[in-house]
């Protein structure tokens, strides 16, 4: 018998083998080797997870549980996380490739913060709200009630498997919905373990978790007449099919899609400071995140001695095992995706950019089965070749040359995406100016990646739209309901009926 530990589905409570009897491998990607066996589920799978969760939901215990008791759940949940930290990390690591240094010091602290800081806001959420009466002649009373959706369907990505995975079960089980979620076929054990893990505290069916590829479980959440909100990350293409699929239905549904974030570099900028912090906003899980700084609009007066501090920082990033806390830079989620990248690095090159440095695969000693690549700098690129309108998710930075700031913001603006947009200046004054004609829905000054639990995040244009993070998550999973109350008793007094009873006495 294999001693690889195999990863089920968990629905109604329980961890089950899928209706298929079908596993795959879990691919570690620092070595190549195999490191778990995950659950392949299907449509049917599907089927019995939206059951389990449509129960769970019309017992009315979870629905209705009073928002105190449902912020000591979540306290809970955090205390969870944090009790069960190692093996998260260990799992996080060995299936996502995230660094070690990433696992322990963003991922699971931020994690545990989301889930505190909605026990906090829950507990203040309007969730019923008084409007101001109807003056007389007819005294009518409004109230507006914030109501779970029902059952949500939550998909999410392989960069950031349990960070995005709280961003999502977090505010969606705060609100009081009921869940089935599908993890990233590449990397779902930590997120099937945490599941597990959950259900420790959350009744039969509250969270049900159905891996499996794209297509199958996918396609069949997003069209599931018994699913009503569908939340999704992952790619602007897929983000499509998502929002095509929930249409058949009317399902509620938030995207969170990708992004080309522009930082633009302005002449007065402290270049030490905007050489380190642009490859942080780059190469920051080895360039896989939506959010990522990869185009530098840098002004030309500035541009050649930046690009020199650009190289000779560069080269001191360490790419190595993500399991070694001396790794900056860990390696490509998988084979195809390497590939893909090292392919986005030559069609730059054929395109007229220049390599700074890097743009080879990067060798790591012990690890010859991995996947990585050299962080690695083009200059000389514009803003109409691919690397610089399509997302690469790797550790490639793209640096274009600017004259004025007119200029700066039209090629920021110049995107599909909306997602993450950054200024480098000691001017905040102008900072603040420019930061009101990007259109990205975070913007940064003087640093990148500054998202936190309590502030909201998404996109502009093909970047998605809603907000994950803090109280605005909760009014993602919500119906908002009028309920409206007439206090006048003698029927001829109510003045808006006349419009049809004209001989009202
Ligand atoms: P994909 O769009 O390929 O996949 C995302 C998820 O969707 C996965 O679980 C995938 O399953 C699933 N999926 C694939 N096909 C379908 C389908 N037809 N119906 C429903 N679900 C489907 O993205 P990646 O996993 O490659 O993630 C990278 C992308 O995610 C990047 O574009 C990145 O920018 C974006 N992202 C956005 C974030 C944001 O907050 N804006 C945060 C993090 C990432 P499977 O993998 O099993 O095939």
């Amino acid at each position: 018998m294999s001693d690889i530990p195999q990863y089920h589905l968990v629905i109604n409570g329980e961890s089950c083998a899928p209706a298929s009897g079908e596993y795959a491998d879990v691919i570690n990607p620092a070595t190549g080797e195999v490191v778990g066996s995950a659950a392949m589920g299907g449509a049917a799978d599907v089927d019995q997870a939206v059951a389990a969760a449509r129960a769970a939901f019309n017992q009315r215990e979870w629905r209705e549980m009073p928002p105190a008791e449902r912020s000591r759940l979540l306290y809970q949940c955090a205390q969870l996380v944090l009790a069960n930290a190692q093996e998260l990390i260990g799992l996080e690591i060995s299936c996502s490739g995230a660094t070690l240094n990433r696992a322990s010091n963003l991922d699971i602290p931020a994690v545990a913060d989301l889930w505190m800081n909605l026990a906090e806001a829950v507990k203040v959420y309007p969730f019923v709200e008084a409007q101001s009466p109807r003056p007389l002649p007819e005294q009518w009373h409004s109230q507006v009630w914030k109501e779970p959706v029902g059952v949500c369907g939550l998909i999410t990505a392989w960069n950031f498997p349990l960070l995005l995975y709280s961003w999502k079960v977090g505010p969606a089980l705060a609100a009081g919905n009921t869940i089935v979620i599908k993890p990233s076929e590449m990397t779902p054990t930590s997120s099937i373990r945490l599941t597990e893990i959950l259900q420790e505290v959350l009744p039969p069916g509250v969270l049900n978790i159905v891996n499996g590829d794209g297509p199958s479980v996918g396609d069949a959440m997003t069209l599931h007449p018994d699913i009503d909100k569908i939340s999704f990350t992952g790619s602007t293409r897929v983000g499509k099919i998502v929002q095509t699929n929930c249409a058949t239905t009317m399902k509620r549904c938030t995207l969170e899609l990708g992004g080309k974030g522009p930082g633009i570099v302005l002449p007065d900028a402290d270049l030490d400071m905007v050489a380190q912090g642009s490859l942080w906003a780059v190469y920051m899980n080895a360039g896989q995140a939506c959010e990522s700084g990869t185009r530098l609009l840098v002004h030309e007066d500035v541009y050649d001695e930046l690009l020199e501090k650009l190289a000779a920082r560069s080269a001191e990033v360490v790419v190595g095992n993500p399991a070694d806390p001396a790794t900056g830079v860990g390696p490509m989620s998988t084979e195809a995706h390497f590939h893909k990248v090292m392919g986005y690095i030559e069609t730059g090159v054929a395109e007229g950019a220049r390599i700074v440095c890097g743009g080879e695969p990067a060798e790591v000693p012990g690890c010859e089965g991995g996947f990585y690549v050299q962080p690695t700098v083009l200059a000389d690129v514009t803003n109409d070749m691919r690397v610089a309108r399509e997302e690469i998710f790797g550790p490639v930075l793209a640096v274009i040359r600017y004259r004025t700031e007119e200029e700066a913001l039209a090629l920021a603006n110049d995107s599909d995406y909306g997602l993450s947009a950054g200024i480098w200046t000691t001017d905040l004054i102008k900072a603040q100016r420019l930061a009101r004609d990007l259109r990205a829905g975070s913007v940064w000054i003087n640093d990148w990646h500054m998202m936190r639990t309590d502030a909201p995040f998404g996109g502009y244009k093909q970047s998605g739209y809603g907000r994950e993070l803090g109280r605005y998550s909760i009014d993602s999973y919500v119906e908002t309901k009028s309920v409206s109350m007439s206090f006048e008793r003698v029927p001829q007094k109510k003045a808006m009926q006349r419009i049809v009873h004209t001989k009202m006495a």
